[in-house]
């Protein structure tokens, strides 16, 4: 897309007083224009460092959350309001309450990828590059882990010694675990023989045991950074590609599936981030009593993973 060079101007104007961060599934226009491009947990923390009154985060609703909640005194503002990711929704808070009752004896352990309702019943959240590393630390040996099954799957492949159980038993991320087929690896490893496959922890298992590296978005920054590869398939949603290409031109990059499009992460359009930049309507608003609750959580997160 060709953008007005005027408007250009103005967005960067407009950012005086906004740090602008981008999740890596954005458009490029999006990714572009930020201060910083990664993923959801890594860009509140980038959040924290600046003094600006407001941040625009394009992403989806959860993560907007969680800048709220780790930036208490700024104002955080979306492009658009009506971006729920389908995979943390598939977690409402009762959901955990009935699996609590069920097995008092377990630790709950959430995927940052969830609403801030639920997470406030959590003892610790986890990412996909650090859900092993949290399952392991705890003393519990018994573990309700949500809100992705894949995910799940993952972790328990890793920490044999543990029951952990899926909460819920079905929830997935529409674009990781519906799109992405054995066929897709079968005929990309094909087409590029000698690129390295990578691929995200929220895809289907059959998928996840052809991967050279099980990566989460970031992981896959590193992995192409320290690989000697040139050449990669990405198994993720397509935005992630752009970043990759803008950060390692000399490489090359190919989807696993060019149809892994997250229709929520593009719900974002670059008309609604800049009239939001001018009008900063879209207010993310957060409940400070459930926030406190949900901090807890991610404060043990980021004690268990040091
Ligand atoms: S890619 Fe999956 S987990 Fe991420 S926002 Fe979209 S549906 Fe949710």
């Amino acid at each position: 897309m060709v953008l007005d060079k005027a408007v250009l101007k103005e967005v960067q104007k407009l950012k005086k007083d906004c740090i602008v961060l981008s999740h890596n599934y954005q458009i490029p226009e999006i990714q572009d224009a930020a201060d910083f491009t990664g993923d959801s947990l890594g860009l509140c923390i980038e959040a924290q460092k600046v003094d600006k009154p407001y941040i625009m985060f394009a992403g989806v609703d959860f993560m907007a959350e969680s800048a709220a909640m780790l930036n208490p005194e700024k104002t955080v503002i979306v492009p658009d309001l009506e971006a729920h990711c389908p995979m943390a929704a598939m977690l409402p808070a009762k959901t955990i309450e009935k699996a609590r009752e069920e097995h008092p004896d377990a630790a709950v352990v959430l995927y940052i990828n969830t609403r801030i309702e639920a997470r406030a019943l959590a003892d610790v959240m986890c990412t996909s590059a650090n859900a092993i590393k949290i399952v392991k630390a705890l003393p519990e040996k018994k573990i309700l882990f949500g809100p992705d099954i894949n995910l799940t799957w993952h972790v328990h492949r890793h920490v044999k010694d543990k029951e952990i159980i899926a909460v819920p038993d079905t929830g997935h991320c529409i674009t990781h675990g519906r799109i992405f087929s054995e066929e897709d690896v079968k005929r990309t490893r094909k087409e590029h023989p000698e690129a390295e496959l990578l691929i995200h922890p929220e895809c289907l298992p059959a998928v996840q045991m052809m991967a050279d590296y099980i990566c989460s978005t970031e992981q896959m920054v590193k992995r192409a950074r320290d690989s000697s590869a040139e050449e990669f398939i990405i198994g993720t949603e397509v935005g992630m590609l752009y970043r990759l290409e803008r950060e390692f031109p000399d490489k090359k990059f190919y989807p696993l599936n060019e149809k892994a499009v997250c229709r929520t992460m593009k719900m974002n359009t670059w008309e609604k981030f800049v009239t939001q930049l001018r009008e900063k309507k879209n207010v993310v608003r957060i409940d400070e009593r459930i926030a406190e609750k949900a901090r807890k959580s991610l404060e043990r997160m980021l004690e268990l993973s040091v």
